[in-house]
C-alpha cells in the first residue's frame, strides 16, 4: 500500500501532471534547453522566489528561496536541491497522447518528471517557508553525458552559493510507485571513453607476409583487454571494460592499413579507473608492438564522469525524509550500486549529499523508447523534497 501524501500536495496533482506532460511533449537535448529553462525560471518567479538566475553553466537555472526568517547567513544554513532538464536522442514509441512532438527526441530518462517534482516542491515551500536558511534550487542542463553539473560548478554555482549539503532524485523503473531507495556509499559508476587506433601496413590479402595486419593486432587487443577485469582489478571491485566499436577494412582481398576501436570503462573509484586506464594503454602498446603494428589510445570527447558517492550523514537524513513520506516499509537502504553514470557526481565531489531513487512502478527501463515517467510518482517526489527541506534546515 502506498502511503497517502498530504492534502496540500495531493491538491497539486492535476497541475503537476499538466506540467510534466507539457515538458514531455517538448523534449530538448543537452545544453540546448531554452523552452524548459524559460518555463522553469518563469514558474519560480511566479511562486515568489527571492532570486532566479538564468544562464548558469550555459542554460542552467538557479532559484533562491529564503525561509521565514530571511536569508542564510552562511553555507551552514544553505542547501542545494537539484533536478535535470534534458531529454535523449531517441524516437518515442509510447503512443501516449502527450508523446514527444519532436522527431528523434524524447524524455526517456524521466527528467521531465524530475523537473516537475522539484518545481512542485518549489511552489509548496515558497508558500510555507517552513525552514531556516536558504534553499538553492538547481535545474541543470546536459545531464546525459555532457557534464552539465560541472558546467554550472565551473560557472561559479558553488562559490556564489556555498552549501552544506546537496541532494538529487532519480526515478527508478521496477521500484513501486510510492516507494523509495538509496545506495549507501558509491551509488553510480565512473565512466571513461577511449579511441584506440591500430596502424599496420596494408596490402594484398594474398601476400600477408608483405603487410602488417592491423586486424589481427586489433583482435589480439580486444581479447587481451578482457583480462583487465578478470586478472588485474581486485575481484571485490566491480569494473567493466567494453570494446564497443571496431572498424577496419572493406574488401575481401585487401588487408587494411588501420583499425579504429572504441572502449568504454566503468568502475566505482578513481583508483580502479586509473588502474584500468593504465593497463588498457599498456595492453594496447605491448600487443601492437608484439605484432609489428603501432597504436594510439586517445581519451574520448567530453569529461569522464567520476563515481557518484553518497555521503553517510546526508544519506541518513534523506532516509528519514523518505521514511516520513512513504512509511519505513516502503524505503530500502540496501539498493545495489548501478553501473550507469550520473553527473550529480560532480556536485558530490565538492559537497556532501545524497542521490536517491523514487519508484517509477512497472515501466519500461530508462533510455528505452517505451519508457515514460509515471505521473503517479509526482506527489511522492514533491513530498520528499518538502520533507527533506524541513529536516536539512530545521526552523
Ligand atoms: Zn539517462
Ligand atoms: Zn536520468
Amino acid at each position: 500500500m502506498n502511503a497517502p501524501v498530504s492534502n496540500s500536495i495531493a491538491a497539486m496533482i492535476p497541475e503537476l501532471t499538466e506540467w510534466r506532460r507539457d515538458f514531455h511533449r517538448h523534449p530538448e537535448l543537452g545544453y540546448d534547453v531554452p523552452r524548459t529553462a524559460r518555463l522553469v525560471a518563469e514558474r519560480l518567479r511566479g511562486f515568489g522566489f527571492d532570486a532566479v538566475i538564468e544562464g548558469v553553466g550555459k542554460t542552467g537555472v538557479l532559484g533562491l528561496l529564503h525561509g521565514a526568517d530571511g536569508p542564510a547567513a552562511g553555507a551552514e544554513k544553505r542547501v542545494l536541491f537539484r533536478a535535470d532538464m534534458d531529454a535523449l536522442p531517441i524516437h518515442e514509441a509510447t503512443g501516449a497522447e502527450y508523446a514527444s512532438s519532436a522527431q528523434g527526441r524524447m524524455h526517456a530518462c524521466g527528467h521531465d518528471g524530475h523537473t516537475t517534482m522539484l518545481l512542485g516542491a518549489a511552489r509548496r515551500l515558497a508558500e510555507t517557508r517552513e525552514f531556516d536558511g536558504t534553499l538553492v534550487f538547481c535545474f541543470q542542463p546536459a545531464e546525459e553525458g555532457e557534464a552539465g553539473a560541472q558546467a554550472m560548478i565551473d560557472d561559479g554555482m558553488l562559490e556564489r552559493f556555498p552549501v552544506k549539503g546537496a541532494y538529487a532524485v532519480h526515478n527508478w523503473p521496477g521500484v513501486p510507485v510510492g516507494a523509495f531507495g538509496v545506495v549507501r556509499g558509491p551509488a553510480m559508476a565512473a565512466t571513461g571513453k577511449f579511441h584506440i587506433t591500430v596502424e599496420g601496413v596494408g596490402g594484398h590479402a594474398a601476400f600477408p607476409h608483405l603487410s602488417r595486419d592491423p586486424i589481427v593486432a586489433a583482435a589480439a587487443i580486444v581479447m587481451a583487454a578482457q583480462t583487465i577485469v578478470s586478472r588485474v582489478v581486485d575481484p571485490l571491485d566491480p569494473a567493466v571494460v567494453s570494446i564497443t566499436a571496431i572498424h577496419g577494412g572493406e574488401a575481401f582481398n585487401v588487408i587494411p592499413n588501420r583499425v579504429e576501436m572504441k572502449c568504454n570503462i566503468r568502475c566505482f573509484s578513481d583508483a580502479v579507473g586509473e588502474t584500468i586506464e593504465k593497463e588498457l594503454r599498456r595492453i594496447c602498446a605491448d600487443t601492437a608492438a608484439a605484432l609489428g603494428a603501432r597504436v594510439t589510445v586517445e581519451t574520448g570527447a567530453g569529461i569522464p564522469y567520476p563515481p557518484t558517492v553518497n555521503h553517510h550523514a546526508e544519506t541518513e537524513i534523506a532516509l528519514e525524509a523518505m521514511r516520513a513520506v512513504a512509511g519505513p516499509r516502503n524505503v530500502r537502504d540496501d539498493v545495489r550500486p548501478v553501473m550507469g553514470a550520473e553527473d550529480f557526481a560532480f556536485v558530490l565531489r565538492q559537497v556532501p549529499g545524497a542521490y536517491i531513487f523514487v519508484g517509477n512502478g512497472d515501466s519500461a527501463m530508462l533510455h528505452n523508447p517505451q519508457y515514460d515517467f509515471s505521473d503517479a510518482a509526482l506527489p511522492y517526489g514533491v513530498a520528499y523534497w518538502v520533507e527533506l527541506a524541513r529536516r536539512v534546515l530545521p526552523a
